[in-house]
């Protein structure tokens, strides 16, 4: 089978265009989403980041599609149904491959008051209503209703269950991976003709050029453009000092699935004391389960990767544990995450400046600095699509480049298909839940380069490791890995848990190898 675009994503700048229409800096989610749709009006792109697609807060979130319930419980009403428009796209257009129908539960235990629960309640059917007034059919997120214990005890048998007076069901979207829907937008990017490249650096920018550094040779590398937009989320106050950012960190737990054994649907454990947050308990696909998450100010300098605190780690357990009938310990914890969010630093209410993270707006801007670069930042990874078709408007309008009109509301990205379709796809479930209908074709490539078995290619590359070689191999050839921290960090998420990563470390040494690329470590 042959593939033109197995190679467009590139590691440095070896044969970058030096000029074109548009040059986007930073592969998150919004970055890559700025590349598939200025690719898709007709413009010339070059797309880059100074480490890898997702290297930043992108890898590190909830794994989400929100259909913003939570802004509506705020009234902000506008952020919420751009996130129920925005998830309906995804889920039903976009990405069905990559986007599942999350089950979750808020279990009435003595401390949920009755007027407690009447609040919820009415909050989850406004949520059902704005998924009805975003047009998202209720098969693909059915509707919120009520449980009685013993339903709820099948869903999640490892609850507490003295004092439950059963629970609210409610349906969100769910990520089969954050990282992989960045890739598999870079992908869909780069078979529309975007150049990608990773390890390439911006030193600086205007709106009709950029210096960059290939960060592989070190050489630099100048780049003349009608239009630049930058997408590099917290660091965006790096490159426009007019753009203001107060970042926030969400940390995660992973706890291995056996530590909640059975636990088939999402939890809201109630954090103590408040009324409307929740710690949530969400497994996910891989044997593990996450559970999330803080809200704490993140001043100073900006980290490659954040950290999460030991004080965030005991109050995601403690608020877990009292939901629970087990008490959560840290030695459960076999990873844990943090992210830093991309708020801008809108002016607080409050004379002295210190508004909460918490309180922030979640909502995005587009913001033209003086030599005419275009920022798009805060919103979040359900929304990146509107983000995107925003950015790359105001790009358009400030340059005068003649472009066609947005299509990616109506654009499938690579190996999606209808539900119906994908569940009649005949390749293993694995590989169609993270590449749709090209499950064939990672399998299919992973066969031709490197001469192996399926049974050698389709095996979990360790007990605990679900992750195969024709993955990896993928990961390589398709999806512009460069090493081995690409390959278990972003193209799998092997990484998460620290005590995996060395056990499946030799099968991505021999991805790489296979694939012909020297193998290195990041
Ligand atoms: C803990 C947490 C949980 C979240 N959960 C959810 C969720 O469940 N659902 C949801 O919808 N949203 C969620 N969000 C929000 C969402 O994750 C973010 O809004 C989104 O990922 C931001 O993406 P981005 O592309 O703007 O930034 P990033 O993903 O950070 O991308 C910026 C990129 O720019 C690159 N870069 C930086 N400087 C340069 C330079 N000079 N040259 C080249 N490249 C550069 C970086 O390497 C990076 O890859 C969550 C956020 C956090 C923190």
């Amino acid at each position: 089978m042959s593939d033109p675009v197995a190679t467009r994503i590139t590691p440095g700048l070896d044969g970058a265009p030096t000029d074109v229409d548009l040059v986007v800096i930073g592969l998150g989610i919004t970055g890559v989403g700025v590349a598939l749709d200025a690719v898709t009006r007709g413009l010339s792109v070059l797309a880059v980041d100074a480490h890898d697609l997702a290297f930043g807060t992108s890898r590190w979130s909830s794994k989400m599609v929100h259909g913003g319930l939570r802004y509506l419980a705020q009234g902000q009403v506008g952020v919420a149904r751009e996130s129920a428009v925005e998830r309906g796209i995804l889920m039903e257009v976009t990405a069905p491959h990559l986007t599942h129908a999350m089950p979750m539960v808020v279990p009435l235990s003595s401390s949920v008051s009755r007027v407690q629960e009447r609040l919820t309640h009415a909050g989850l059917l406004a949520g059902d209503g704005l998924r009805r007034s975003a047009g998202t059919e209720e098969e693909t997120l059915p509707r919120p209703r009520r449980l009685t214990t013993t339903e709820l005890m099948a869903m999640a048998p490892p609850l507490r269950s003295a004092g439950l007076r059963g629970g609210l069901l409610s349906w969100d979207g769910r990520l089969e991976d954050d990282a992989r829907l960045v890739t598999t937008i870079a992908r869909t990017a780069a078979s529309y003709g975007a150049h990608v490249r990773t390890r390439a650096r911006v030193l600086g920018a205007t709106g009709t050029s950029v210096e960059l550094r290939d960060e592989l040779s070190g050489a630099t590398h100048s780049v003349t453009a009608r239009a630049v937009v930058n997408a590099t989320g917290v660091w965006a106050g790096e490159l426009v000092d007019e753009v203001s950012l107060r970042p926030s960190r969400g940390t995660h737990l992973v706890l291995r699935q056996e530590t909640l054994p059975g636990l088939a649907v999402s939890v809201f454990a109630p954090i103590p004391g408040s009324t409307s947050r929740f710690v949530l308990v969400l497994p996910q696909p891989d044997g593990t389960i996450y559970v999330g998450l803080t809200d704490e100010a993140a001043d100073g300098p900006v980290p490659d990767v954040p950290e999460p605190t030991e004080p965030e780690i005991g109050f995601l357990l403690d608020v877990v544990s009292a939901a629970f009938e087990r008490q959560l310990r840290r030695e459960d914890v076999v990873g844990a995450y943090a992210g830093l969010r991309p708020l801008l630093d809108t002016p607080s209410d409050d004379p002295d400046g210190a508004a909460t993270t918490a309180d922030l707006s979640r909502r995005h801007a587009v913001l033209t600095s003086r030599t005419g670069v275009v920022t798009v930042v805060g919103g979040k990874l359900t929304t990146y699509r509107q983000m995107a078709q925003d950015a790359v408007d105001a790009a358009v309008d400030g340059s005068g480049l003649a472009a066609g009109p947005c299509r990616t509301r109506d654009l499938p990205i690579l190996g999606a298909a209808t539900r119906t379709a994908l569940a009649a796809l005949e390749q293993p479930a694995r590989l169609v839940r993270r590449y749709g209908t090209d499950a064939e074709l990672v399998l299919e490539s992973a066969r031709r380069v490197t001469g192996l078995s399926d049974e050698e290619l389709l095996a979990p590359v360790a007990p605990t490791v679900p992750v195969t070689l024709a993955e990896l191999v993928f990961g390589v050839t398709h999806e512009g890995a460069a090493d081995v921290d690409d390959l278990l960090d972003r193209r799998t998420r092997v990484g998460l848990v620290p005590a995996d990563r060395p056990l499946a470390v030799p099968a991505a040494e021999r991805a790489l190898a296979l694939a012909g690329r020297a193998v290195r470590h990041g």
